[in-house]
């Protein structure tokens, strides 16, 4: 499959610091997404931690422990075992965030969103913690592939909260789980078989805290997948998002 790639970030208007770090690498066909948290330039140091790491880790052949937690799987199904790598990245991301908050106290309580993309061959392996999102655009439909470690999405899926209603709550950024700040993580992964066409997005809630999904879909629909990215950044912006916002595009062909 024949990947073309782009992103853009902005700081916004009015943070001091963007705390989102990305990465797209397409050698190695990996994408991330981080949008740290913490007190002055905290959030910084977390989301380049959690990206690094991830990075590292996929690069790497594997490390001596992530090897024992894989060997055993059974049977040896290389997307399961790929999921269990993304799964173990980010908890060493997750240790090492720690590690660094408790050696530099004014780092005290940060952590990080991790939204990762795998690419490899006609497949596509998602993992992610906290509210970064991965999106599917394909046929013309917007498809969410990542459910918010929120409150509110907790909420939600009880029945509690509409989904507009949400939008709207003071509350709405409170996480269920990051990484650092919770320790060890549980990431949701999934694996899906990508078709030529498809475009992934990948995002921070700077992206979808002023955008929903419909207006992102419009915008998508609208616009050359080569200054998709910009598109994106710039509807936040205008329809007044005031966080750091950052977004990754991919698009498939054959
Ligand atoms: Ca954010």
């Amino acid at each position: 499959m024949h990947l073309e790639c782009y992103a853009r970030t902005d700081p916004g208007p009015v943070r001091e610091h963007n705390e989102d770090a990305f990465l797209v690498d397409q050698d190695i066909g990996v994408f991330v997404i981080a949008d740290g948290m913490g007190g002055h330039a905290a959030g910084e140091v977390a989301s380049r931690m959690a990206v690094e790491t991830v990075r590292e880790l996929l690069e790497d052949e594997g490390d001596p422990e992530e090897t024992r937690l894989v060997r055993d799987i059974e049977p040896q199904d290389p997307a399961v075992v790929l999921r269990e790598r993304l799964r173990y990245a980010m908890n060493q991301a997750s240790v090492r965030i720690r590690r660094e908050s408790e050696a530099r106290p004014e780092t005290r309580g940060m952590g990080t969103t991790v939204v990762v993309l795998v690419v490899e061959g006609e497949q596509a392996h998602f993992a992610h913690v906290g509210d970064s999102r991965a999106y599917l655009y394909r046929d013309g439909r917007l498809v969410r592939l990542t459910r918010d470690h929120t409150v509110v999405q907790q909420e939600i899926d009880a029945g509690r909260l509409t989904a507009e209603l949400a939008r709207l709550v003071p509350h709405k950024h409170i996480l269920t789980q990051s990484v650092g700040f919770h320790g060890p993580v549980e990431p949701d992964t999934t694996t899906r078989v990508i078709l030529p066409g498809d475009v992934f997005i990948l995002c921070s809630d700077g992206l979808t805290d002023p955008l929903d999904d419909d207006q992102i879909r419009k915008v998508v629909e609208g616009t050359k997948f080569d200054v998709l990215a910009d598109a994106l950044v710039e509807a936040a912006l205008q329809a007044g998002g005031e966080d750091n916002v950052t977004v990754v595009t991919v698009a498939a062909s054959a």
